[in-house]
């Protein structure tokens, strides 16, 4: 087996009770999201479906062979119909009467529109040839690792040929497009028998006469190469043995939180970048070993891998038997920098004429023995996603290294895909980044209204959110909504108390290995009390002090530190109060509390700005809505101090404001928003109320 850890053999999960009774495009739907559920089997992303469908043409009413096949983008264990291109088989075999030759292939692409079925908006893939070529009514092209690790190992084909005999042949490495297509229809025509063939470097392409057939051939494709791999590597030293142990998983954990912003701040020159940490068995392993370096420095070699992963990873230095990460921070711009000649240097020896600008020049990968993997992307999921193509790239290391000798793709191959016209084309149509894309933002009181309302804000400009509260059922809930609106690779909640100090230190290093750093801090955790003078006690007085001056002042000194560890700014909003501002009876420990928080806020501003740290505060008023204050004993002694009704209380605070407006926890958001978005870029030291008007808290 290629990677122990991994299981045993594939399972077979056709179900013929489930498939009974589907549409040819429900079953090709049904096959390909069986397939695409085990990461086994694909990557992420990687590989497509096909089938060759008889339907009525919409025009004439004829029966015409229609092509579906994965369209550009989507992923097989989550497409959809919506998710296929529908083109005509008779459209597409004439395209071979309009072909001049491999040099023009890209040309072909171009085509591929006016082949369109029934008006079918999905974009064709590059791939679209490789399927429509293959005689064949159903076509599967996965990327197995177990498959790659054959495909790049140095002598693929003869390997093919032990494990296979004639049931799968093998076919050089050649970039998908219109003469692959070409190779694999000639193949097939060839080798009628066969049930599919290993692409050198790439992956896998089989078939069948039936939807469960093409399915099944996979699958046992697959388990042929696992079970031999099972056999093959047996008492061999995978990676040539282990040289190094890894830390234990605090250790890790910790070394992870120190490294990753740092690296993120030297990385994030043109935009922020998110980050990823993986300290899996399959990672360790690769980079505790004897050939980490050498193999490493080979690069991956699946085309879909690399362009993910940059072809090669940074190796960060480190003996984890004498850890000295100090030595390793002091080296560290040093280390990014040299890649960055490094992927300079590969450009420019391997760019054309016409090839698009270069790109970032920073890794995406970084691996670190005895600690792990960091990878890094525009946005998380992209470093998660990376990640795992990496996992992937080191099954393949793994397998190929252990019965063969390893081949990455030839610099020239990778970068001719990495830099390829049409994939170039692919990013320029994707969408802008949202405002705060690659920002990570920790929001304390984040399972409360306003927390909770600002979380969602932050959320929707594209935003990174920790969530940091008290209250560990709310937390959860407030979790799961936001994960379940914007995505889980977005939201991480954290248990803290914003008064313990080690709690505190805590939440940042769970923010720092979660995503890499943090860029926006929204202090805003707490509560309300209300007592006469006399019968304040001393307890009540420093529960205000301790959540709302101590606790602003623990996570706003952690954030700086983060902040200055990244060196690329930062932002703080504090939620305050109009009772910062403005004296209010019988409640005296709350207001002075929020008036100290409001006086840290601009203490803070001035330490900050040299370093581009802005400090802003929100003051917000009578928030009754989706507020826990305004659920309990505040609420109640509010309206006996008022003498009025709780149900009323809502009444009296719109008609005392001078706007005679309401003010609800989505207003508070949305100037948080503007203060932690380059909107306020210039400014920092300022207070914006969102009381609906209230001359008693005129800022002057
Ligand atoms: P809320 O009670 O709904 O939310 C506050 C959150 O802070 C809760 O989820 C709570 O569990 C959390 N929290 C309390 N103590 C904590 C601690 N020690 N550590 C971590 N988390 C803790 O209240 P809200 O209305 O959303 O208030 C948010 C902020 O706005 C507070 O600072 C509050 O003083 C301020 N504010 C609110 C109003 C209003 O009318 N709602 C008015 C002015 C100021």
């Amino acid at each position: 087996m290629l990677d122990k850890r991994s299981g045993s053999r594939l399972a077979n999960l056709w179900d013929d009770a489930k498939a009974q009774g589907m549409s040819e495009p429900e079953l090709l739907v049904y096959r390909s999201n069986t397939l695409g559920s085990d990461k086994r089997v694909t990557n992420y992303g990687g590989g497509n479906t096909s089938s060759k469908i008889w339907q009525k043409d919409p025009l004439t009413g004829q029966d015409v062979e229609v092509l579906w096949v994965k369209g550009s983008g989507g992923d097989s264990a989550s497409i959809k119909l919506d998710g296929f291109a529908t083109l005509y088989m008779d459209k597409l075999q004439a395209l071979k009467g309009l072909y001049r030759g491999v040099e023009h292939e890209d040309e072909m692409v171009g085509y591929l529109p006016h082949c369109t079925f029934n008006l079918n908006p999905r974009a064709a893939s590059i791939d679209t040839p490789l399927h429509a070529y293959v005689p064949k009514p159903f076509v599967d092209h996965m990327h197995p690792d177990a498959i790659i690790a054959i495909a790049a190992a140095k002598d693929s084909r003869a390997l093919t040929k032990e494990i296979f005999g004639d049931a799968i042949g093998w076919l050089p490495w050649k970039r998908p497009g219109f003469e692959l297509g070409l190779w694999l229809e000639k193949f097939c025509l060839e080798h009628p028998t066969a049930k599919g063939v290993i692409l050198e470097s790439h992956g896998l392409f089989s078939w069948g006469d039936t939807p469960r057939e093409c399915y099944e051939t996979t699958i046992s494709v697959i388990n042929q190469a696992i079970e031999w791999f099972e056999r093959r590597s047996e008492g061999v030293a995978i990676f040539g043995g282990e040289v190094v142990k890894s830390l234990d998983a605090t250790q890790r954990r910790a070394i992870a939180a120190k490294l990753m912003p740092r690296i993120r701040g030297l990385i994030s020159e043109k935009g922020h970048k998110l980050g990823h940490f993986d300290d899996s068995a399959a990672v360790l392993e690769f980079v505790n070993s004897r050939d980490l370096r050498p193999l490493a420095a080979l690069g991956t070699s699946c085309p879909d891998h690399f362009l993910r992963t940059k072809i090669r990873p940074l190796v960060i230095e480190f003996d984890p038997a004498k850890p000295d990460v100090d030595a390793v921070v002091a080296r560290l711009a040093d280390d990014v920098a040299e890649y960055r000649v490094g992927y300079q240097a590969y450009y420019d020896s391997c760019k054309h004429p016409d090839s698009p600008a270069i790109r970032d020049t920073n890794a995406v990968v970084y691996l670190m023995p005895g600690v792990g993997m960091f990878t890094f992307a525009g946005d998380k999921a992209t470093a998660r996603i990376s990640g795992e193509f990496y996992v992937n790239a080191i099954n393949v290391m793994r397998g190929a290294s252990t019965v063969s000798s390893y081949v990455g793709l030839p610099a020239q191959e990778a970068f001719d895909i990495e830099y390829w016209l049409l994939e170039d084309l692919k990013l320029q149509r994707m969408p802008k980044p949202k405002s705060l894309a690659g920002q990570i933002a920790l929001v304390t009181g984040g399972a409360g209204g306003i927390g909770r309302a600002t979380a969602s804000r932050l959320l929707r400009e594209g935003a990174c959110v920790v969530l940091a509260d008290i209250d560990e059922a709310a937390l959860a809930n407030a979790n799961e909504e936001l994960a379940q609106a914007h995505g889980k690779d977005f939201v991480r909640p954290v248990l803290i108390d914003v008064t313990s100090e080690d709690q505190v230190v805590a939440g940042f290093v769970e923010t720092a290995v979660e995503f890499g750093g943090v860029d926006i801090l929204v202090s805003n955790a707490g509560l309300a009390s209300s007592a006469p003078i006399e019968e304040t006690t001393l307890a009540l007085w420093n529960k205000n002090m301790d959540i709302l001056s101590t606790g602003y002042f623990l996570v706003a000194r952690e954030a700086f530190r983060l902040f200055r560890a990244q060196k690329i700014g930062g932002n703080v909003v504090f939620v305050a109060s109009k009772n910062g501002l403005a004296a209010s009876p019988n409640a005296a420990a709350y207001c002075t509390a929020k008036a100290a928080e409001i006086h840290l806020a601009r203490c803070l501003a001035l330490e900050g700005a040299e370093a581009q740290i802005r400090v802003n505060v929100v003051n917000p008023d009578a928030v009754l809505r989706g507020s826990k204050i305004w659920t309990g004993e505040w609420k109640e002694q509010r309206a006996a101090a008022y003498k009025m009704s709780t149900d009323d209380l809502e009444e009296h605070y719109r008609s005392r404001s001078m706007l005679k407006r309401s003010v609800f926890p989505e207003d508070i958001a949305e100037a948080i928003y503007f203060l932690a978005s380059d909107m306020s870029a210039k400014s920092t030291g300022n207070i914006i109320n969102v009381d609906a008007g209230n001359a008693q808290s005129f800022t002057r």
